[in-house]
């Protein structure tokens, strides 16, 4: 381990611009941790064994004989016994809030096998009123043992005296059983609305439960969906909870809404927010807060108003997103183009001037390259200083995409766990474009800042089975889709921290273990960096530091 020089630990503490502004007594550290193995991600001092921790930020990081002198009789002493911390991961495109609400009343149905969940809704059934909805959310048809889909049948022999709605992880589909579909209206005789589908059994033309697009729209009419204030704060407080516990110390919740921006300020004051927001807003709320005045940005290290939200084309999982050429096996199929190029023009300059940062959901390399269009008109044709456009998931590139992403300076925000988690689903791409898919590998080369980032529920957020994704682009059942885009185990830890900092222009705040830094880490029971590959979603998040308080430990 490189001992780290006196001077560069003196400059940390006297000339830190943060430092300089804490009061004197804040700089006698609260927390002194000693006998680590801290991997910094700080250029200046990438490896330190000791950490003093005051007013929420890093006071020193350095050797143990340099930072241990600084306790005092006021001073919590940890030894870390040679384990090993690194940055608060950063989850650059998640929908925690709406997350947590699914979370607080729906059965969590990612489960291995049809049984499982049937006895998950039964249960909750048991607490149930009769008559009264139970709700599922996170069903995979790929990934339960049975290998055949949810029926009609399974869930009323789960809660015959119960309305049941499960819906597919992807959001696009949902299962129901008999009395659900009586309480929706729908009955044996009814009509697939247009641009939706009630699924019927071929041999016996009755309706097997499956609902999907507009159809599914329908019936949600009939769900008791709707949250109180208090809801909201007690989703959040639950999804921070669920997300400390992986090593997660900062979100950009991409979900757009002014309810839930006040949901993590509700819960930061009730003291219930462990995770750090930068809160996305969405297009449709736009005129809203530049009329108030409002843009990227307003607010502090806790809660912050992050980029507007604009949508190109579909989504990956459930193959919408818009290609450049078909779909395997479905050979007129490119996807949906969802917002034409002029009106996402109009939407995205409407921001651009009133200073806000532009993020927009760009799947295809369809949806890419119309999203770079309007990004680079806008800069020609209104150019602003550093803007970090950013293009959200930005998943099927090619090299003229990656150049044009590196001349703007924009910011991908790639699925970070969707190899391991969701391989089975990549044999609809094909091996030529999944070679070019979540292209990590293509970025960091080209010097392109791209980020972590979960799009939980549809993705898992654990950053470890990130690391493992990345790392080796392998699912979990062995199979290996574009391993040209592998990056080391260090990148993706720089991916996961230093990048997402940027992503949200908090680079000075946050992402590394650095005197004046937030103090934000997380201690893993192994260290990534000596681990084999194909086992680093197993390595422990043992606790999480958010502003120098544990908030998970295990
Ligand atoms: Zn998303």
């Amino acid at each position: 381990m490189p001992q780290p020089g006196r001077r560069e630990f003196l400059q940390y503490v006297g000339m830190g611009a943060a430092a300089a502004f804490l009061p004197l007594e804040r700089q006698t550290p609260e927390l002194v941790l000693y006998n680590a193995n801290i991997i910094t991600m700080d250029p200046a001092l990438p490896r330190a064994q000791a950490v003093a921790v005051a007013g929420g930020r890093f006071l020193a990081v350095g050797a143990n004989d340099e930072v241990r002198p600084l306790a005092t009789a006021l001073t919590r002493s940890l030894d870390l016994e040679g384990r090993t911390a690194v940055p608060g991961f950063i989850d650059a495109h998640t929908h925690p809030a709406v997350a947590g609400r699914m979370h607080l009343r729906m059965v969590d149905c990612n489960l291995p096998s049809i049984d499982a969940i049937i006895a998950a809704i039964r249960q909750r059934a048991a607490l149930t009123p009769p008559g009264s909805w139970v709700m599922g959310f996170k069903y995979d048809d790929t990934k339960t043992s049975e290998g055949r889909a949810l029926t009609r049948q399974d869930l009323d022999g789960a809660a015959p005296g119960h309305p049941v709605f499960v819906e597919h992880r992807g959001g696009h589909t949902a299962y129901l059983n008999s009395l659900a579909f009586e309480k929706a209206g729908v009955s044996e005789a009814s009509a697939d609305p247009p641009g939706g589908q009630f699924s019927r059994d071929p041999a016996t033309g009755r309706l097997t439960g499956r609902v999907a697009e507009r159809a599914k729209d329908l019936v949600e009419k009939s769900l008791p969906l709707t949250f109180s204030r208090d809801d909201y704060r007690e989703g959040v407080k639950l999804i921070s909870q669920m997300m400390t516990r992986t090593g997660i110390t900062s979100v950009h919740d991409t979900g757009g809404t002014p309810d839930d921006l006040r949901a993590y300020q509700d819960a930061r004051e009730s003291g219930d927010l462990l995770v750090r927001a930068y809160c996305f807003i969405g297009i449709g709320h736009l005129d809203q807060m530049i009329a108030a005045g409002v843009r990227s940005g307003l607010g502090d290290e806790w809660v912050r108003v992050g980029a507007v939200k604009l949508i190109a084309d579909g989504s990956i999982s459930e193959r919408t997103a818009r290609l450049s050429t078909p779909y395997i096996g479905r050979p007129d199929d490119l996807g949906i183009l969802v917002t034409g190029e002029d009106e996402l023009y109009e939407q995205a300059r409407r921001a651009h001037l009133a200073g806000w940062q532009v993020g927009t959901h760009a799947n295809g390399d369809v949806g890419i390259d119309q999203t770079l269009r309007v990004y680079e008109r806008l800069q020609r044709e209104h150019p602003r200083r550093d803007p970090r456009f950013r293009l959200e998931h930005c998943t099927v590139v090619n090299d003229d995409l990656v150049a044009r992403i590196k001349a703007l300076g924009a910011i991908p925000t790639p699925f970070s766990t969707y190899v391991y988690y969701h391989g089975e689903k990549m044999q609809y791409y094909g091996a030529d474009r999944t070679a070019r898919m979540f292209a990590l590998r293509s970025f960091l080369d080209a010097g392109i800042p791209a980020t972590q980032a979960s799009d939980y529920p549809p993705g898992e957020f654990a950053p470890m089975m990130a690391l493992q994704s990345e790392v080796t682009r392998t699912d979990r059942r062995g199979n290996v889709w574009g391993p040209n885009q592998r990056i080391g185990v260090e990148e993706a830890l720089r991916v996961g921290t230093v990048n997402g900092a940027y992503a949200s222009f908090e680079e000075g705040l946050k992402g590394m273990i650095a005197g004046g830094r937030l103090a934000d880490l997380v201690v893993l029971g192994r260290d990534p960096l000596k681990e084999d590959p194909s086992t680093l979603v197993t390595v422990p998040v043992e606790r999480t530091m958010v502003g120098g308080r544990w908030v998970f430990e295990a």
